[in-house]
């Protein structure tokens, strides 16, 4: 699939709009990792050095779209930014008023200067983003002269900012392109999924069995083995008949579960999951902790994979040749309940060293493996989670379809 480049685009005294996914991890209103906008730096830079001006939009949290919300508002990321921008930014990165398409919005985009930076207010304040509304669609595309699609991490929804302003923007003979960092993640992933090597091994983790049954359908048609851990791994057990104690289950789910799981054995495709699990009585790091071989009685709940999943899954990571993972084995953000998760980066890594080509994606996993130090062990760390599965599945992203120039 090849994109228009940004690169090829003349963007001089140009307004360019431009789509990032800055939507970073925050706690009590300090930005905890701001890998999302260091990603789409190159993006920008190129548009300023170039002589033009970006006008970034991106989406913060899930606001439903009722106006401003201040625990909401990208004034943080502005000022991150800005910091990053450096002299690259010589007017600063300005974020004004209380919506994307205002009127005071409006004024700034109108005064903004040559190498001037504007991020609009988040875009999921607007009700029209998420139902992919005409006006809103209009409003936000009469703010550039150019479109930039950056945000990787978004590419699988299709909000207007991602879809209906690219179109209309197109309908309006202005150009729309990939940013690099967009353009970089799917030569990657598209590449590596074209050329997949066997064995070729998913982990899947997480909170939610409901979030990946689909992923797990598509994948299963790919790869030799699914390799399943966190909570997720708990519905699925039950849909086995095995005893959960008080493990986290999403009983509604159970039936649907099993059906998979003989799906995927009529396919050839081997489900793995968990053979012992580290149980506690709380969802506490401090209370009573015991390993569970198999069923886990009644009062205990599972937290992370025990020492022998550990090692059934590192054999498996081990002797793979392409490795994609999508979240955490288990409780990774209260130790000891990281083991799992971490024992997983480096089994991957380990893969990686003997010429594997090992992908992982997703904000939760991402994070964990560059706080264990593992990042650079990885053949890729991608920007998007739930993205980078779709694309791994071979899905349609329609998004792309909107900046496509043919
Ligand atoms: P997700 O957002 O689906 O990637 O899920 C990530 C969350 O799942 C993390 O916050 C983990 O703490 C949580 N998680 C992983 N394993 C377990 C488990 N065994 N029990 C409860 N939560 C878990």
């Amino acid at each position: 699939m090849k994109k228009l480049h940004i690169e090829m685009v003349p963007v001089a005294f140009k307004r360019v709009l431009i789509r990032v996914d800055f939507n970073v991890p925050m706690e009590a209103g300090a930005i905890t990792d701001d890998r999302r906008i260091r990603s789409s730096l190159r993006t920008i830079r190129s548009v300023l050095e170039r002589g033009g001006s970006a006008i970034l939009m991106t989406h913060l949290g899930r606001p439903e779209g009722n106006g401003f919300e201040s625990e909401y508002s990208v004034q943080p990321v502005a000022k991150r930014l800005g910091e990053l921008l450096g002299a690259s930014a010589p007017h600063g990165v300005t974020c004004v008023g209380t919506s994307c398409v205002g009127e005071e919005a409006r004024r700034a985009v109108a005064a903004l200067p040559q190498g001037g930076v504007i991020l609009l207010e988040n875009l999921r304040f607007e009700k029209g983003e998420k139902k992919g509304d005409a006006d809103f669609a209009n409003a936000l595309a009469a703010l550039g002269d150019l479109y930039v699609n950056d945000a990787f991490g978004t590419s699988h929804r299709s909000d207007a900012s991602m879809h209906a302003v690219p179109l209309t923007m197109r309908a309006q003979e202005k150009s729309t392109s990939a940013g690099y960092l967009l353009a970089a993640e799917l030569e990657f992933l598209m590449a590596r999924i074209a050329q997949a090597e066997k064995p070729f091994t998913a982990i899947l983790g997480g909170a939610k069995v409901s979030d990946k049954l689909p992923t797990i359908q598509n994948l299963m048609e790919k790869v030799d083995t699914i390799i399943v851990g966190g909570a997720m791994a708990y519905t699925l057990l039950a849909a086995k008949g095995v005893s959960i104690g008080a493990s986290r289950v999403e009983s509604a789910l159970v039936e649907k579960s099993r059906e998979f799981l003989a799906v995927a054995a009529a396919r050839g495709c081997t489900i793995l999951l968990p053979v012992d699990h580290v149980c506690s009585t709380e969802f506490s790091a401090d209370s009573p902790r015991q390993v569970f071989v198999g069923a886990i009685e009644d009062g205990w709940m599972g937290l992370d994979i025990g020492p022998a999943t550990i090692a059934l899954y590192g054999a498996t990571i081990r002797a793979s040749r392409t490795v994609v993972w999508n979240g955490p084995m288990g409780v990774f953000e209260m130790p000891p309940f990281d083991a799992g998760t971490r024992a997983v980066a480096q089994a991957a890594v380990d893969a990686t060293k003997t010429g594997a080509v090992t992908i992982v994606g997703g904000g939760d996993t991402a994070a964990a493996v560059e706080d264990f130090g593992l990042a650079a062990g990885f053949s890729h760390v991608s920007t998007g989670g739930g993205a980078s599965l779709e694309v791994l599945e071979g899905k349609h992203l329609v998004c792309l379809d909107a900046i496509d120039p043919e």
